[in-house]
């Protein structure tokens, strides 16, 4: 959960989920849909859905007991060097190695580099090796790693680094311009267009749930629509057509919503118009919900759902 996500924000969540999943043979028997519905308004989906992979793995393969090591941790689904030498040295003590971005950033100004990335070898053979020393030293690898993570955040920080109050200034060689480490890097985007159409039925809409292997998998959205291909029936009152830009993770998405209205409750509209949608985007779970209770769904559904019904009732 904590995953790009504040702690605070985290809490309420936390709470929430361990109660319904007090253990992991809970969480690995539990559905998706339960899962998602807890993980609901913290985002970043995928995470909720590893998070019950891994218990799968552990109930199955471990037989209930979690891993002891940093390379089993790293075999299951949705944990990487990162957690794994989290959960390693923070919740099991031993000497494994944490790289973040605060580390990163100590790395590079103690050694005048620049442009290293948290994947970069070499940051993580030094944070291995310190954490090995600081171990044969008798300190604990959970308070050594916790200690360097904090010293880029309150003292090494981004701007202003607090060099004289710095227990590593004697050591540092880029002490004498910071700023210069790490090099900024530019974020690079994925441009992405997307046509969904946006069908109301009263105070319902319809929504489509993305299949397994796909894009935001097991999440409820609007319908995709080839708008060349989707000819609806006169029951369909065509309203507007709107843009709304959303941003998930590194996609720049521009999405295109045609809004069309029911006349009247007409349970052929709604037969035919599942049947173009399935035809046109191979999606098989479609279904209406109302719009204030919204299903488990992708980033973008609540604001293209503001957007259209904003013009829609103007
Ligand atoms: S001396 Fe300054 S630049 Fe060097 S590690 Fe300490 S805070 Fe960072």
């Amino acid at each position: 959960m904590l995953q790009q996500t504040q702690v605070a924000a985290v809490i309420p969540y936390f709470e929430k989920f361990i109660k319904r999943f007090p253990d992991v043979r809970a969480l690995a028997s539990a559905s998706l849909d339960d899962v998602y519905a807890l993980w609901a308004g913290l985002g970043y989906y995928s995470r909720a859905r590893n998070l019950k992979a891994a218990a799968e793995k552990i109930v199955n393969d471990l037989n209930g007991h979690f891993p002891m090591t940093v390379q089993q941790w790293q075999d299951l689904p949705g944990i990487g060097p990162y957690t794994a030498g989290a959960i390693a040295s923070i919740a099991l003590n031993q000497p494994a190695a944490i790289v973040d971005g605060n580390v990163v950033r100590v790395f590079c100004r103690l050694h005048a580099k620049k442009g290293v990335s948290p994947k970069r070898e070499e940051v993580w053979e030094w944070a291995k090796k310190n954490v090995n020393v600081a171990a044969s030293k008798k300190l604990q690898p959970r308070d050594f790693n916790q200690a360097m993570m904090e010293l880029g955040a309150l003292i090494c920080t981004p701007k202003n680094p607090k060099c004289m109050e710095c227990p590593l200034h004697s050591s540092c060689r880029g002490k004498s311009n910071p700023a210069l480490y790490p090099e900024a890097k530019k974020k690079t985007w994925k441009d992405i267009e997307e046509n969904v159409i946006c069908l109301l039925s009263g105070d319902t809409v319809m929504l489509m749930r993305s299949k397994s292997g796909q894009w935001r998998q097991g999440l409820w959205d609007l319908p995709n629509a080839d708008r060349n291909k989707i000819k609806l029936q006169n029951n369909w009152i065509p309203l507007h057509s709107v843009k709304v830009k959303l941003i998930v993770t590194q996609h720049r998405i521009t999405r295109t919503i045609e809004t069309f209205e029911m006349a009247t409750k007409h349970t052929a509209a709604i037969s035919q118009v599942t049947r173009l949608i399935r035809k046109t985007s191979d999606q098989t779970e479609i279904n209406f919900f109302p719009i204030d209770q919204l299903p488990p769904h992708g980033t973008g559904l609540k604001k293209s759902l503001q957007r259209a019904l904003a013009v829609a009732r103007t």
